[in-house]
């Protein structure tokens, strides 16, 4: 089996009812892309709608609390996700580990909640800039991993994709260059086979993101074990993001 590049949308805190064309527009180009597996991630007020509105793409949430249900006065539960019509959740992105503290422990709960509640994990990662240059990407990336990837996951392959945001590329229009995404991209690969085996660790899709753009993706997604792109700023029209669904 070998699964198609995987273009991902996080809308993050973007998005009225006035988006609902960009999704429609973006679901009609998908139909045409079929070579390519194309999803939108809008906040949680738009997933029903972007749902109703979707034949071809897949629509998931950018968060879920760790519990199923109970006294959590402003949280979502992955279950209340997959009713409004979620099919996957973003969880430990730099933005909620930074904004609402959230430790690889706590990802790694949310991300069983999240399974059990039948979505599928798109996992994110990321080293801050200060770890880079103190040459400490790769260790601080992989213990990210260790810690937030819940312990036995049936369907591994269908059911998890890795994203590798190096904080300091989000919306900052700076990208690591082709030789670093590989390296990286390359010890994550040998993490999962290491965690996986050899058949579904080689092939869990990995996502490059940050300041990913219709001028920039070619290359990027030509780099080695680069499995699609998790695209924030470039996603918030239907014409930029598919121009990089294009590119894959
Ligand atoms: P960006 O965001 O494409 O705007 O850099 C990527 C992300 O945070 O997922």
């Amino acid at each position: 089996m070998s699964l198609r590049p995987y273009i991902v949308g996080n809308w993050k805190m973007n998005g009225t009812r006035a988006m609902l064309s960009e999704a429609r527009a973006i679901d009609r180009a998908a139909q045409r892309y079929m070579k390519v597996e194309v999803a939108v991630a809008p906040p949680f007020t738009l997933i029903h709608a972007v749902h109703r509105e979707a034949e071809q793409i897949a629509v998931g949430a950018q968060d879920c609390h760790a519990d199923p249900d109970g006294a959590h006065t402003g949280d979502i539960s992955a279950t209340m996700a997959a009713d409004a019509g979620a099919k996957f959740v973003i969880l430990g992105h730099s933005e909620r580990r930074q904004d609402h503290g959230e430790s690889n422990e706590l990802v790694r709960s949310k991300a069983e909640a999240a399974l059990e509640a039948g979505l599928k994990v798109i996992l994110c990662c990321g080293e801050p800039e200060e770890k880079r240059d103190e040459g400490k990407a790769e260790e601080f990336v992989l213990t990210q991993l260790k810690l937030s990837l819940p312990d036995a996951m049936e369907d591994v392959v269908e059911r998890l994709t890795i994203a590798y945001e190096p904080i300091w590329a989000i919306g900052t229009g700076r990208t690591p260059t082709l030789d670093d995404i590989a390296a990286m991209h390359g010890a994550i690969r040998a993490f999962l086979v290491e965690r996986f085996g050899e058949e579904d660790g080689g092939q869990i899709r990995i996502l490059y993101g940050g300041s990913v753009k219709p001028e920039n993706a070619r290359e990027i997604l030509g780099v080695a074990n680069v499995g699609g792109a998790l695209v924030g700023g470039a996603s918030l029209t239907a014409d930029s993001f598919m121009n990089i669904a294009l590119a894959a």
